[in-house]
């Protein structure tokens, strides 16, 4: 029987579209606007695409987007004035620097310097304290678009068994506390792990975030299983063109999962929507407006 796929695509526009609305009302009730800071250090292609992407749909959702391209050779001291300068602009309810920055930048020290509040990669140190002891804190929207994905799934998931492969700041470490919080039994395995396809057979939540196309075979994967791909790996398309896969052998998996994301088109797309909800909802605390709910 072939899975369920799970259109993260869909899923993100009715976040996109409810943050939207709710802008609207902020705007008209409380002549706020909510405003997304993008600082872009250098000319990495990835991350010009991405910053692209961001800035559109915070556009479209109705949101002031102020972005910030500075020059590959950028000091460290440049890169602090400017996040000095946006911490204390009342304009600007989100700062997101993108990553990675070359390597004359100090990233934990640049992501420390955002104010918390402001923080909507949620990768400041105090909003990582936050979220690993249970308190209200903005998260970081790869991991979050992922819980959602697999509430969408399987609804509550207080006991399920959750694997999830790799362990990295970003998404693997995160991602254990939501699902944690969410009261399922949590395994993080990782490049040491040992006999990884067995560990991964225990999961009733796979999530695959490793960056190897296609490391997770069908047969890694427990029957009914819900399978959260992170991944997103470009290779060769043969005919001189790549495509993009994830870190799951989707053809293989779809046939023992009970549902399952695409890549492209899973959990791609929810990232971007989460930054816009957190953007929202830095605003909102910012105002002393309560808490939007999306999901
Ligand atoms: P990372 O490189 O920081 O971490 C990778 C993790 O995988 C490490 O913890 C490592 O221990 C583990 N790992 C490496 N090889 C392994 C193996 N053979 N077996 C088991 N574990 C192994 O990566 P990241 O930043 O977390 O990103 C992971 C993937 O997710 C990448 O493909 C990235 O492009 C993608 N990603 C997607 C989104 C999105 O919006 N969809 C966001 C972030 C990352």
């Amino acid at each position: 029987m072939s899975a369920q796929i799970l259109d993260g695509k869909a899923v993100a526009a009715e976040i996109r579209e409810k943050v939207a609305a709710q802008v609207a009302a902020l705007k008209s009730g409380h002549g706020l606007t909510p405003g997304l800071a993008v600082v872009l250090v250098g000319e990495d292609p990835a991350s010009q695409v991405y910053v692209r992407n961001k800035k559109r749909q915070t556009v479209e959702a109705g949101m002031n987007s102020f972005e910030h391209v500075l020059d590959a050779g950028t000091g460290q001291d440049e890169l602090l004035a400017l996040i000095d300068r946006l911490n204390n602009d009342p304009a600007v309810h989100g700062i997101l620097v993108q990553l990675p920055l070359p390597g004359q930048l100090d990233e934990d020290l640049v992501i420390n310097a955002i104010n918390p509040a402001k923080d909507v990669d949620g990768f400041h140190l105090e909003n990582v304290g936050r979220l690993s002891t249970g308190q209200d804190s903005l998260v970081p929207c790869t991991p979050a678009g992922c819980r959602i994905l697999a509430r969408r799934a399987l609804g509550d998931l207080t006991g399920k068994e959750a694997v999830i492969v790799g362990r990295s700041n970003i998404v693997g470490k995160p991602l254990a506390q939501l699902l944690l919080a969410d009261n399922c039994t949590v395994t993080i395995a990782h490049s040491r792990t040992r006999n990884l396809a067995d560990v991964c057979r225990r999961a009733d939540i796979l999530v695959a975030a490793v960056g190897r196309a296609e490391l997770v075979r069908g047969d890694w994967v427990k029957p009914g299983a819900c399978v959260i791909d992170v991944g997103i790996n470009r290779i060769d398309a043969g005919n001189g063109k790549t495509r993009l896969i994830g870190d799951v052998a989707f053809d293989e998996a779809k046939e023992v999962a009970g549902s399952i994301t695409p890549v492209p088109g899973g959990v791609g797309p929810m990232t971007i929507a989460l930054l816009l909800a957190n953007t929202l909802t830095a605003a909102c605390a910012a105002n002393g407006l309560p808490a939007p709910t999306l999901s």
